[in-house]
């Protein structure tokens, strides 16, 4: 409940943040005010050693909170579960309990923890040699372990801190040297696990599937705790990650300070103009700077997110030169964080923020992992993270028991961040949506079942772990490959060299282009053969880890982009015309003169040039490039609208219609926006997925707008999109006639990647187009192949 009073102070730096502002450019859309949260306490559970319980309560635990304990508890009486609550939570205890209590009653057994990035798993290992268990022998495993160490790791330590990485290249295909280790295997602590979503999720589950298959080898069973941020169905979540039943634990019993959550969208801005002349706001990065520097003039600890790391620096380098002339005694109290920190850099940046040396940091994600900072007075988010999941665990960050906290979205120009502004609801009252992937896919499926029979030879029954006849065509496949071989006791690997090293469990399964710098020949990583041309083409500004790089050089029939270190002042975003096949349909739902429709196609698309932007928003030029084709072969949701309908013909008076010669804008600008609007349904990038319009396409013979997966073999992007149809096309609708501009803008209609620049985009006609569809889909309950008119109950289309 929210008591009067308590959002003073967050109301009261609001004020200042937009002090000054002239009434007709307000920018808050909306406030809303967040109860703050009691502390609920449990009982240590009398499983746990005097010798555990001890070394919890020096390290500054008192009691456990409720949540706490009910997950642990789940975990000692061997179950799965999933821990999903939030930021500062608590959650490492809910794992640490289980663990530490085994470790120390059973002599024999073993634990693994993985974490998605090394920095947090450095800072788990920490706390728990910190607490200094006798005989756990905790250790770190990873690709910074020396060499010498890792013998020692293999036959001595008890609970090993990796990640999904060396598990798939280092533990499993060595699994008869770690017998020792896979034979005690109690728990698998997989953390922070709503990061293992779409693409890099489905290789994440394969492996974890790969891991107990391993375990059960040698007689072990293991627990599999997760821990995760809030998000939708943790338990159906956690139970497709791990491939076995999972129970949630989701009632947080941590306190948190009430919070004050402004919505502020940047006004148009009048000097500049972008593409076709449409209008610009002014940027995300550029509005934060100015909050955050009030914000810190008001004494309010703050931080403030933004989404690159250029980003980051750039936004405390405006609100340093700001303080400089209204405060300068303040501006070295604001600085930038990145990722890259050694762990001491990241103490002495927590503890002055903490402590007050500091006031204002910006940064990437890179806070979001790994560093314990909370309970701070401000956050500012310049634009949207990604996912709710990514808004509540940033913003919880602010607030402290008895204190209120101020939180600001500042809304991106852009259709999404467009829409979250003005449906506040959208952003505060929707439950986190659903972490997607899909271990089916082939793609993903066929590396890891070779892995699998090189670790150990598949038999039949294991095949149900696997996606049981889904599996078997892929291992028929694999058999007509001469990868692996048939004999009546299963499958065989043959081959000399095991095939892990091949696998790049964070690429899609296809082929992968090396990204070299020229000067050191160094490896920088690697991107997707697919979306090559489309991210490292000649003169795209590659980042890596937050460095920033320019390509020079992209041979493909190498399989390697050339490039060097260099920081310009644009982003590149490149062009390119798609063409789409349709292969199959798995799906189709059929309505009034519309159809909805999901299944296989074959994108091909060519890369035609790219846009050279500032920061500011401004578009410097389009620069052309000549580049082959490609061919993807993925998963699309697509929807038809017949001619009749679409043009108005023979509809009742009052009916509405588009002009045949605004259908080609209206249904570009309808495919944008819907672009723009997914990842408010699939925990996905708009660049991982793609789309294409046409007014008559030549497999369905009528106007057709497909959204599509952008990784081979799909990551359910597209079936996300076909399950939530009527709520993703809904808010489309509402983002485009949210936007104030008269006839299209970033904010709203056009795509930061259009291949034709962005042309013919009919704002007006989009809308018309997508009541059309809302209005022949809403009109029926499910798929009316008798085309009858029931009632419309509540809009959805009769599936889950
Ligand atoms: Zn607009
Ligand atoms: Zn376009």
């Amino acid at each position: 409940m929210t008591r009067s009073g308590t959002a003073a102070r967050a109301r009261h730096l609001l004020a200042r943040a937009t002090a000054g502002v002239p009434d007709d450019r307000y920018p808050v859309t909306h406030i809303a005010d967040l109860a703050a949260r009691e502390a609920r306490f449990g009982d240590w559970p009398e499983w746990v050693p005097p010798a555990v319980l001890d070394a919890f309560v020096s390290s500054g635990v008192e009691k456990p909170w409720s949540h706490q304990v009910e997950a642990a508890s789940a975990a000692w009486s061997r179950r799965n579960v999933v821990v999903a609550t939030g930021t500062s939570s608590g959650k490492s205890l809910a794992y640490q309990l289980p663990v530490l209590s085994t470790l120390t009653t059973d002599s024999k057994a073993t634990a693994l923890y993985l974490s998605p990035t090394k920095a947090l798993s450095g800072d788990q290992l920490r706390s728990v040699c910190d607490m200094d268990v006798a005989g756990v022998r905790p250790a770190r495993y990873d690709g910074d372990t020396p060499q010498s160490e890792r013998g020692w790791v293999r036959d001595h330590a008890r609970w090993v801190f990796s990640n999904p990485d060396m598990l798939h290249r280092g533990l499993l295909p060595a699994h008869p040297r770690w017998a020792r280790f896979f034979r005690g295997l109690s728990y698998v602590v997989v953390d922070e696990c709503h990061g293992y979503r779409g693409v890099f999720g489905s290789h994440v589950a394969l492996l974890l599937r790969r891991l107990r298959r391993v375990a059960r080898r040698y007689g072990a069973d293991p627990v599999f705790v997760l821990a995760s941020a809030t998000t939708a169905d943790p338990a159906e979540f956690a139970t497709r990650l791990i491939g076995d039943d999972c129970v949630a634990v989701t009632d947080d019993g941590s306190p948190h300070g009430a919070r004050t959550v402004a919505l502020w969208e940047p006004p148009l801005l009048d000097e500049l103009t972008g593409e076709n002349d449409a209008p610009v706001r002014r940027s995300a990065g550029a509005e934060a700077a100015r909050i955050l520097a009030e914000l810190v003039i008001e004494g309010a600890r703050t931080l403030a997110f933004v989404r690159s790391r250029r980003g980051a620096e750039l936004t405390a380098l405006a609100a340093k030169r700001i303080l400089a002339e209204v405060a300068p005694e303040l501006a070295d109290k604001v600085a930038a964080y990145r990722a890259g920190y050694l762990p001491e850099e990241r103490r002495e940046v927590e503890a002055a923020l903490l402590g007050g040396e500091l006031l204002g940091v910006a940064t990437t994600n890179a806070l979001e992992l790994g560093v314990d900072i909370s309970g701070l007075d401000a956050v500012v988010l310049a634009g949207y993270p990604g996912t709710l999941a990514s808004f509540w665990q940033q913003s919880g960050r602010a607030g402290r028991a008895g204190e209120d906290a101020l939180v600001v979205f500042v809304a991106r120009d852009d259709p999404l961040d467009t829409y979250l502004a003005h449906h506040p609801k959208a952003l505060l009252d929707r439950p986190v949506e659903a972490a997607v992937l899909d271990p089916a896919n082939p793609y993903v499926l066929a590396p890891h079942l070779a892995c699998a029979a090189a670790e150990s030879a598949l038999t039949t029954p294991e095949l149900d772990d696997f996606g049981g006849d889904a599996a078997k065509a892929v291992l028929d496949s694999l058999v007509a490959d001469s990868l692996l071989r048939r004999r009546p006791s299963g499958w065989y690997w043959t081959a000399r060299d095991r095939p892990h090293g091949d696998v790049d469990i964070r690429g899609s399964g296809a082929e992968q282009i090396a990204v070299v710098e020229s000067d050191t020949s160094r490896l920088l990583g690697t991107v997707d053969g697919a979306s090559a041309c489309g991210t490292v083409h000649p003169g795209a500004v590659y980042l890596h880890r937050g460095e920033s790089y320019v390509v020079d050089e992209l041979d493909l029939e190498q399989g390697i982009a050339f490039v060097h270190a260099e920081d310009p002042e644009w982003s590149t975003s490149a062009r390119d015309v798609v063409d789409i096949e349709v292969l199959d349909v798995s799906e189709k739902l059929v309505y009034d003169g519309v159809t909805v429709n999901l299944g296989h196609v074959a994108v091909t698309s060519r890369v035609v040039g790219y846009l050279r932007r500032l920061h500011t928003g401004e578009v410097l030029d389009h620069v052309p490039l000549d580049l082959p084709e490609q061919v993807l072969h993925t998963r699309a949701v697509w929807y038809t609208i017949d001619d009749q309908l679409l043009c108005g013909q023979g509809r009742e008076p009052g009916g509405t219609g588009v002009e045949p010669a605004r259908v080609p804008g209206a249904l570009h600008a309808a495919e944008h926006a819907a672009i723009g609007l997914l990842p408010l349904f699939a925990t996905c990038d708009r660049w991982d997925i793609g789309g294409v319009s046409t007014a008559v396409h030549a497999d369905t013979g009528e106007a057709t707008v497909f959204v599509h997966d952008g990784h081979p073999g799909g990551a359910g992007f597209a079936d996300r999109g076909f399950a939530a149809f009527v709520p993703w096309l809904t808010a489309t609708r509402e983002a485009v006639i949210s936007c104030e501009c008269p006839a299209g803008c970033p904010s709203c209609v056009q795509s930061p990647k259009c291949g034709n620049g962005n042309e013919p985009l009919d704002k007006a006609g989009a809308v018309a187009v997508l009541d059309l569809v809302l209005a022949a889909v809403g009109a029926a309950t499910g798929p009316a192949h008798d085309h009858t008119h029931d009632q419309a109950a509540d809009g959805s289309t009769g599936r889950t």
